[in-house]
Parts: C-alpha cells; sequence; structure tokens
C-alpha cells in the first residue's frame, strides 16, 4: 500500500510545482497582511476539490485587521468514513517583506535548477503545498481512512500570529477532541524534526535624567549616560552570565544552546530626523529594548530578576540613577516530549524515506506552536518540512523540488501511521 502512496507522490510531481508557485504569486506581505484573503480563497478551492469542508475565520478584532487588510484564515477539514483521531497541518500564509538582493523576481516563482526561487517558497509556502499534495495522495490511496484531516492556511505568524494561529486557539480549534496531532510545515530541513523553541521575554528599559541646556549640563542629569552605565553592567555581568547557561534542549544552530539577549535598539534624546541642527538638550529619557531568549532549564521570573538586580545595583551604587522597566511580551519555551505519538509517527515516516535517523532540533525563536501549546494546551506538535532553514527572510530564497517530494513522502506515511492507529 505505501508503495501506492510513493507513487501517486511521484505522480503529483508537476502539482506539487505547480501549487507552489501559484501560493509563491500571491504577494502575501506582512506586514502589512496584503492579498490575504485571495490567497486563502485560493487554498480552499484548492481544497474543496478534494473534499474538504472549508471555512473562514476572520479575526476582526486582532491586531492589524481593517477592510483593506483583513487577518482572514482558512481551515480545510475532510473526515473519513470512520471515526478516528485529527491529524492538523498548519501553515502561515505571510512572508516578510521581499527587501533588497533579489536577483529573481521575489513574486515570480521562476524555476531554475530543480528549485523555485521567490519569497515564501522556503518560508513557507513549499510546505504548505507539500502538506496538500501529502493529504490529497492519501485521500487516493486510502479513501476509507479513519479520522479526519484538516489543513490550515493562517496569517500573521511573522508578526507574533495574534489574529491567526493565535485567535484560531482562542476558539478552540488547536485542542483536543476537535485535533489530536499538529505538524507545522516550516522549513527545518526534511529528515529533521522540531520539537519546540527556545523562550522569549521582551522588555523595555528607561532610564530617567532631567533636562538642561546642552552648555551646561552638568545643571541636568543626562539619562543617555545612565543607560551607558547599564550597557556597561550588562557587558561585564549579564552577557558572560547568559554566555555560561548551557541547555539540554537540541537548539539549531549550536550557538543557541546558551541563553541569549540582543539589545534590539536604543535611543535617547532628540529625534535624528530633525533639518539643520538638533536643539541642545541633555536629554531626560533614554530608552532601550531588549530581546532575551531563555532556556527550558530558566523560568521568565528568573529571566527578569537578572535584569532587575542590575538595574537595582545601579540605584545603589550610581549617583541620581533611576528607571523604569516596561515588559513587552514573553513567550514560555516549549519542547514537545519524543514519545509524543506525531513525533513517533514522523520518525518512522524519515527513517523509512531516507534510511537513517531523524535529528530532534529546537528551533532558536518562535513560532505557531507557542499558541498551540499556550492557547490550546496541546502537547502533539511539531514542525516538520521541506526547506532549508538558513534561506528563510533571505533574498533569492529557495525551495528545492526534489526536497518538497521527499517530504510530501514523509507527510504522508505521517497520515498514514496517525490515523491507522488505535490508541
Ligand atoms: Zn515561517
Amino acid at each position: 500500500m505505501l508503495e501506492q502512496l510513493t507513487k501517486c507522490i511521484n505522480d503529483s510531481r508537476d502539482d506539487l510545482l505547480a501549487l507552489t508557485q501559484d501560493l509563491v504569486r500571491f504577494p502575501t506581505i506582512n506586514p502589512p497582511g496584503d492579498a490575504y484573503r485571495p490567497c486563502v480563497e485560493y487554498i480552499a478551492k484548492r481544497l474543496q476539490r478534494s473534499g474538504f469542508q472549508c471555512e473562514f475565520f476572520t479575526a476582526v478584532d486582532y491586531p492589524g485587521h481593517t477592510d483593506k487588510y483583513p487577518r482572514i484564515n482558512v481551515i480545510g477539514r475532510r473526515e473519513g468514513k470512520r471515526p478516528g483521531k485529527t491529524i492538523h497541518f498548519n501553515s502561515h500564509i505571510d512572508v516578510v517583506p521581499a527587501g533588497h538582493g533579489w536577483t529573481f523576481d521575489p513574486f515570480g516563482a521562476a524555476i531554475h535548477d530543480g528549485k523555485i526561487f521567490g519569497r515564501g517558497t522556503c518560508d513557507m509556502k513549499g510546505g504548505l503545498a507539500t502538506s496538500i499534495i501529502a493529504a490529497e495522495a492519501y485521500i487516493r490511496c486510502f479513501p476509507d481512512y479513519a479520522g479526519v484531516i484538516e489543513i490550515s492556511g493562517t496569517v500573521d505568524e511573522e508578526s507574533g500570529g495574534f489574529g491567526g494561529v493565535a485567535y484560531l486557539a482562542e476558539k478552540g480549534l488547536f485542542s483536543k477532541p476537535r485535533v489530536d496531532h499538529v505538524i507545522i510545515p516550516e522549513p527545518l530541513n526534511k529528515d529533521r524534526i522540531c520539537l519546540g523553541h527556545r523562550g522569549v521575554w521582551w522588555a523595555e528599559i528607561e532610564t530617567h535624567g532631567h533636562v538642561a541646556h546642552g552648555s551646561m549640563p552638568f545643571l541636568g542629569d543626562c539619562a543617555v549616560r545612565h543607560m551607558g552605565a547599564v550597557m556597561e553592567s550588562f557587558e561585564k555581568e549579564l552577557f558572560p552570565a547568559l554566555a555560561a547557561k548551557q541547555t539540554q534542549m537540541p537548539v539549531v544552530p549550536e550557538g543557541a544552546r546558551k541563553s541569549t539577549m540582543n539589545i534590539n535598539g536604543i535611543r535617547g534624546g532628540q529625534t535624528d530626523d530633525f533639518t539643520g541642527l538638533p536643539s541642545p538638550n541633555v536629554p531626560d529619557s533614554c530608552k532601550m529594548t531588549i530581546d532575551r531568549r531563555y532556556l527550558l532549564e530558566e523560568n521568565v521570573e528568573d529571566v527578569r530578576s537578572e535584569v532587575v538586580n542590575i538595574l537595582d545595583q545601579l540605584k545603589v551604587s550610581r549617583p541620581k540613577f533611576d528607571y523604569s522597566l516596561r515588559e513587552l511580551w514573553s513567550v514560555e519555551p516549549t519542547m514537545t516530549d519524543r514519545d509524543a505519538p506525531v513525533v513517533q509517527a514522523v520518525a518512522d515516516a524519515i527513517r523509512a524515506e531516507f534510511g537513517k535517523e531523524p535529528d530532534f532540533v529546537i528551533s532558536p525563536g518562535t513560532y505557531d506552536q507557542k499558541h498551540i501549546a499556550r492557547i490550546g494546551h496541546l502537547h502533539d506538535c511539531i514542525a516538520y518540512g521541506p526547506g532549508v532553514l538558513d534561506l528563510a527572510h533571505q533574498p533569492d530564497e529557495w525551495i528545492s523540488i526534489d526536497d518538497m517530494v521527499q517530504s510530501a513522502k514523509v507527510m504522508a506515511n505521517a497520515i498514514h501511521i496517525l490515523l491507522s492507529e488505535r490508541h
């Protein structure tokens, strides 16, 4: 029977290619969230052909939603002949802006050298197309299957997923009993299983000062110099402490197996978009945004305390130092158990297709799995899909057609394993 599935997918190669090209040609750029409606309507039309019931979900009260740029999602659901488990493939349809440096048309989906080029080929319309082809092949080969197959196209992953997967999860669409297993075809490479991601803590630190004439700075109190002291303490204390924290999580690339922090931005004093000369003022405020990525072995309270302790120390040691801290966003780290059914099924399917053990990895950054775990409380969830992660968001992004075909076989086989199981 599986030979039949393999043959069916080999025969669908041209279809897979055309489907990927069609999806890439919708310029679903986020921000602002362009072409979402025609893209989800196209996906629905395609899925209906294979008997999926499709429903649209518009996140009207969510960030970015307007009449011009609706936050519209689609879920296709196809029930089998008998009751059973539900497997859901979730892909985001939004892509980041093309940016500079392209030699191909970013929305042309040109084929060259066995690859499709374009923004979103790798992240992640190639993965979406692959999951559709896999499901369609499975349905053709096993028309009497038990259980349910769902495929969704969701928005705004690149901007946090609030009007996409988070919204759907809040509606109960990513929870048991509706859904049992979720595969997110993000480009993690065709023979790797991504079990989850590190945690995130974003905060804004503001140092306070006192305005005075720039010719007499001693009459004021410079907030930027106070921020300089914060930076110095971070360099001396925080960064070395973070680099010393090693995780058991198999994060790729390996540099991310430690705690990390990026300083996203820093600004103080008068804006630099003035014409002519700036006013000579001592700045009374300076703001820094930090992006701290943390490990399964840490918790967000400790992450916060590390920063607060440094700031409080400065309050003691540095005259007139005062600060405020605003927490912007946080996500807990998540790692699906290796014994989880979806992990085992995809691992078996990878072994069958590639004759090797799969690599288990953790993503350095987050993706929509966070909402499925946190809001949907569904932990049988992984990312698995074709495409080379490093190419995501780059100019001349591409996906290999052979990789997609192989990955479709893995996905179809995984559907077969999960829907055949009686547990
Ligand atoms: Zn992505």
